[in-house]
């Protein structure tokens, strides 16, 4: 299989995630142990979890290294040309034309390529995604911000998450500010923080130029540090939109997203990264599959971004983070309904906390979390349908049936099934082995415990 690879510029910043997460490339085979070693740039721990004025959670090995995205592509890159892969740097894609037996991309050079499969890793501003959602405005927004600045001291410790007490201005707009700091590998007091926020899109929300006006204002304060005192090496910013209705199906015969593209990323960390390596197995050899066995039309390559119950209930979440201006809550709600959640986590032990903070939504885990919150704190409860909204919280009910549902299909059905799948015809196979992956992953029972 002949494969072509047209790319842009390697970022610099680097990617944050756990040390079992990066091992799943070591597992489908397509990077060694030592290769993974070299692309780590730190290594940290502990990482903590804090509520500003109401406390803090501290845990071990959750996004506590940082790896360099750089190295990571040079050395694919090298691997990807030597199996025969060719690579067209710095060009662009401008349009596709799909074919009953081919794909042919069309590039802003004027050159076309021809090929049987397009895997569209274009990310969240992917021109086809933009075209498949006919420009549709985003159920959520996160807007971050942030520096990699020399001159912290103390710099042996990271913040996964860390949340202001109360809203915030920043701009016109009242923001729920958190706050996400990691050692750096470019140097021992280099330190990357970020500074975040959810935006409801239909309420709008400040300019990234006022988020960072803010950031300057209060990064000083969380950190403990003097600005003058400090290096800035870089400033970061980002805008990740969200989509109630993801993964993203395939929309074209012949074309496949992946990656943020696909959003199947979780909208509460938008840890991409992460959930690139915890689905690169399952794609891999569903996309092996779909091209050895010509099943390229868009209903087969739809089996590959199927709808997935935990990463639809996790869009609550990041409403439930939002400053909303017209719901008359409490401005310490959010901070307050943070702390609840994670200090219940945090009593349920890891089998609950651990798979959260690695962005797996579990069933029984996210029964006993809503059971201990509330019985512990009933009267968190009003405000909680005032902030997300009865309609919001409705559709949610759903997915959190749907999330047991797929719970019980995968544990009791799936080794009922299996033998009798591997024995069908290969189009059925390959049908129900989507079916069997989309219960498993959408069920978060591809998590496994432990590092
Ligand atoms: C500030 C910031 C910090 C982050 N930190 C983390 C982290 O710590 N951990 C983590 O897991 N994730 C992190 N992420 C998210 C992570 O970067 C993404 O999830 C990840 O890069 C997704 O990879 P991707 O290949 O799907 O898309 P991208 O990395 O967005 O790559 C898309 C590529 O497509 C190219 N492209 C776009 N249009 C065209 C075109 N027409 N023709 C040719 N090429 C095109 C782009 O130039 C780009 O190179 C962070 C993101 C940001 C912005």
């Amino acid at each position: 299989m002949k494969c072509v690879h047209i790319s842009a510029k390697q970022r610099e910043q680097e990617w944050n995630i756990s040390r079992k997460e990066l091992m799943e490339i070591v597992e489908v085979g397509i990077l060694s142990e030592e290769e993974i070693e070299q692309i780590i740039s730190s290594d940290f721990n502990p990482n903590r979890c804090g509520f500003e004025s109401k406390g803090e959670i501290w845990v071990e090995n959750i996004l506590n290294i940082g790896i360099s995205p750089a190295k990571l592509v040079e050395i694919m890159k090298e691997r990807f040309v030597s199996s025969g892969g060719a690579i067209f740097e710095g060009k662009s894609l401008a349009s596709i034309s799909v074919h009953d037996d081919l794909a042919v991309l069309n590039l802003s050079d004027g050159d076309s390529l021809p090929c049987r499969l397009v895997i569209d890793a274009m990310g969240n501003f992917s021109p086809i995604v933009r075209q498949i959602r006919s420009g549709r405005k985003p159920d959520g927004v996160c807007l971050v911000v942030g520096t990699c600045a020399r001159g912290f001291d103390r710099n042996t410790t990271s913040d996964i998450i860390f949340s202001s007490s109360s809203i915030k201005r920043a701009g016109n707009s009242g923001v729920q500010l958190f706050w996400e700091a990691f050692p750096a590998g470019s140097g021992p007091t280099d330190r990357t923080t970020y500074m975040f926020t959810y935006v409801d899109p239909q309420f709008g929300g400040p300019k990234l130029e006022e988020l960072l006006e803010t950031f300057w204002n209060l990064m000083p304060i969380y950190q403990d540090v003097v600005l003058e005192n400090l290096e800035i090496r870089r400033v970061i910013f980002g805008i990740f939109p969200t989509y109630r209705d993801s993964p993203l199906p395939a929309a074209f015969d012949r074309v496949l997203q992946v990656g943020d593209a696909s959003g199947i990323q979780s909208p509460v960390s938008f840890g991409g990264f992460g959930s690139l390596t915890r689905h690169l197995g399952r794609l891999s050899t569903g996309i092996y599959e779909a091209v050895s066995g010509d099943l390229l039309d868009a209903r087969s390559l739809q089996l590959l971004n199927p709808y997935m119950p935990n990463l639809s209930a996790s869009w609550l979440f990041q409403r439930a983070m939002s400053a909303r201006p017209q719901i008359d809550i409490s401005p310490t709600f959010i901070n307050d309904l943070l702390f609840a959640n994670f200090d219940s986590m945090q009593k349920l032990g890891d089998s609950v906390l651990r798979p959260f903070l690695q962005d797996v939504i579990q069933f029984e885990p996210l029964v006993k979390t809503l059971g201990l919150v509330m019985i512990t704190r009933p009267q968190i409860l009003p405000s909680i349908f005032k902030q997300a909204g009865l309609g919001v919280i409705l559709h949610w009910s759903g997915h959190f049936v749907m999330l047991g549902y797929y719970t019980f299909l995968s544990t009791f059905m799936d080794p009922v099934l299996r033998p009798w799948v591997e024995s069908l015809p290969p189009k059925n196979k390959y049908q129900w082995k989507r079916y069997l992956e989309a219960w498993k992953y959408g069920a978060g029972l591809d998590y496994r415990q432990g590092e």
